[in-house]
């Protein structure tokens, strides 16, 4: 339902848990989070309001970190407990991702999966992204070209945002019939899947298009089709008031 991603010098938790409070009003039944730090990955997500999610962080707090991710979900497919909540990691719990929409060919990929020895930890639709992304990226080594490997392989409607502990500085995002975009600040940046998001720290926004994958890093970001052609970044200013 909602997506917020950020690279940058600030806490990632605090950006990502502001960013996710702006999108609370398009309603959600579950939260979640995941940063980077330490060489690691570090997640929490929780089934209920962001104050459920923000009472498991005052309990177990996690490392802080300058990159990281979230998601307020809708669920469409598992119900909405606290495993089925996003980010979903893979068995090795080093990439963590969100996702908007529904993945439509996900029972023939999760049995995939499973065939190669993978655990599903949960009844999403999304799950299988984070085991795709992880098998791309020990092969290629590159987190955008992991998730250009893997949308390829998806059919439906998608908003997708991951992180990988072995791509410590990197947000990746891709969309298909679903919005994204990049919000880009001094040293900085966003993405989201609204820019209410991230309006309070930058009105410098990019419309990723369809069928896109972005490379967000602290000091610009990179347009890729699926295909891997480069895309054209168009920036453009939000000059609407979003502050209400
Ligand atoms: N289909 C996914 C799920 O049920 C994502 C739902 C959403 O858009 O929040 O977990």
């Amino acid at each position: 339902c909602g997506i917020v991603g950020y690279a940058g010098g600030r806490s990632a938790l605090d950006v990502v848990l502001t960013g996710l409070k702006r999108l609370e009003y398009r309603g959600y039944d579950s939260a979640g989070v995941a940063v980077l730090a330490d060489g690691g990955l570090a997640a929490a997500k929780k089934a209920g309001k962001l104050a459920n999610l923000d009472k498991e962080l005052a309990d177990r707090p996690l490392p802080a970190g300058t990159t990281g991710i979230g998601h307020t979900r809708w669920a469409t497919h598992g119900a909405p407990t606290d495993t089925n909540a996003h980010p979903h990691l893979d068995n090795a719990g080093r990439v963590a991702v969100v996702h908007n929409g529904i993945i439509e060919n996900f029972a023939a990929l999760r049995a995939e999966l499973a065939k190669r020895g993978h655990t599903l930890a949960s009844e999403t639709d999304t799950e299988v992204v984070g085991h795709l992304l992880a098998e791309n990226f020990s092969s290629c080594g590159d987190l955008a070209e992991a998730m250009r490997q893997v949308c390829r392989r998806l059919e439906g409607a998608f908003t997708l945002v991951a992180v990988h502990a072995d791509a410590p500085d990197v947000v990746v995002g891709a969309r298909r019939n679903s919005p994204l975009v990049v919000g880009i600040g001094e040293d900085e940046a966003f993405l989201a899947s609204d820019v209410a998001a991230f309006i309070s720290y930058t009105r410098e926004a990019v419309e990723l298009g369809q069928d896109q994958v972005v490379e967000l890093r602290r000091d610009g970001v990179t347009v890729t089709g699926f295909d891997g052609a480069p895309g054209e970044v168009r920036t453009y200013h939000v000059d609407w008031d979003a502050s209400a």
